[in-house]
């Protein structure tokens, strides 16, 4: 028996290089060795965008888009759509009875969020909503509707799952062993920087480049990409490890790598060249990705039809345990004992 496997994203926008290389290409590699369920998390996305629900429904199939194109298999992941499942909502309900509010305002990365989007919560989080704040709580529903064992996350996720873990174990506690308690895990390759520096590449902080970016988008970002500030001529010896085209010839494993640390301390290589070289680079390393996308968004019905599946078989799976959860609580009205 394979061990069972959940990740997802929330539908609000197409995904970059940093989701690529933070969680997409790990859940490509762990598919085969994992039964692998793919949220598509349209519920949770709804905390924040209530008033634009257009948004979420067209990333969507964007989202479902990024992925086949990428290399996650049909035949292998199940890719579910969230709103499709009502026993993740009957779960989140059934779960709210067991974390208390403060718990919930305890949570260091809903705390983080809340500080950071004061536009969204406040200035004092005056405007945060239930919807927002039992975010884990959905969470919880969502990896133990599907027996989930395994859930590899940023760190910034960690605290979801440990709140998964206390409402599990008290559930248990109360009604007898039902649900699987999940094990984080954390990705391989930690937060990916944006072209600008930061520490995050962000879809909606203007440092990432997308998936989807044509040819010409990649080169004005590249060509915009933050180098040493202290190098002002082309001939003047520079520091590669402050430099974010450096960082990116390191994450597509540039052959020339060594060249390009060499020639850039001792000032034998210009910020312009060294630009182009990563272009080219980063632009064969998206055209498959590319290709595969034109395909699928010349084959809608075909993505329209894997979602369908996954969302059937996901079904399917959350219908069994919920079940379970029926039955261990009494919940099983016309049930004969
Ligand atoms: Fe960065 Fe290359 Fe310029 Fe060095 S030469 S600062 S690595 S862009």
């Amino acid at each position: 028996m394979k061990k069972v496997i959940l990740t997802g994203d929330r539908p609000t926008g197409n995904l970059h290089i940093g989701h690529y290389f933070g969680s997409l290409k790990q859940r490509v590699e762990m598919q085969y060795d994992y039964e692998t369920y793919i949220i598509i998390a349209d519920m949770q996305a709804l905390t924040d965008n209530a008033d634009n629900p257009e948004k979420v429904r067209k990333h969507v199939r964007e989202l479902a888009i990024d992925y086949l194109s990428v290399g996650i298999d049909p035949k292998y992941s199940h890719i579910f759509i969230q709103s499709m499942i009502p026993e993740l909502a009957i779960l989140t309900v059934l779960f709210s009875n067991l974390v208390t509010v403060s718990r919930l305002f305890r949570n260091p990365t809903t705390k983080a969020e809340v500080s950071t989007k004061k536009e969204i919560f406040g200035n004092d989080g005056e405007s945060i909503t239930y919807g927002f704040l039992g975010y884990p709580v959905s969470q919880a529903a969502d990896l133990t509707a599907f027996d989930c064992e395994v859930c590899p996350v940023g760190e910034d996720q960690v605290p979801h799952i440990e709140q998964t873990r206390e409402i599990v174990r008290k559930f248990n506690h109360i009604y007898g062993e039902t649900l699987k308690e999940p094990e984080a895990i954390l990705s391989k390759t930690p937060r990916i920087k944006g072209l600008d520096g930061n520490e995050k590449m962000g879809k909606s902080l203007g440092n990432a480049i997308f998936l989807n970016d044509s040819d010409e988008v990649i080169s004005k970002k590249i060509m915009g990409a933050v180098t040493d500030t202290n190098k002002i001529r082309k001939d003047d010896p520079a520091n590669p490890e402050v430099c974010m085209v450096y960082y990116y010839h390191k994450l597509l494993k540039n052959d020339n790598l060594e060249v390009v640390c060499t020639e850039c301390k001792t000032g034998k290589r210009g910020c312009v060249a060294c630009k182009k070289e990563l272009i080219l680079k980063m632009q064969d390393f998206l055209k498959p990705i590319r290709e595969k996308r034109a395909y699928y968004e010349a084959h809608l019905e075909e993505v329209d039809a894997i979602l369908k599946e996954g969302t059937n078989v996901s079904r399917a799976k959350a219908e069994e345990v919920m079940n379970r959860v029926r039955n261990h609580m009494g919940l099983d009205y016309f049930e004969s004992h």
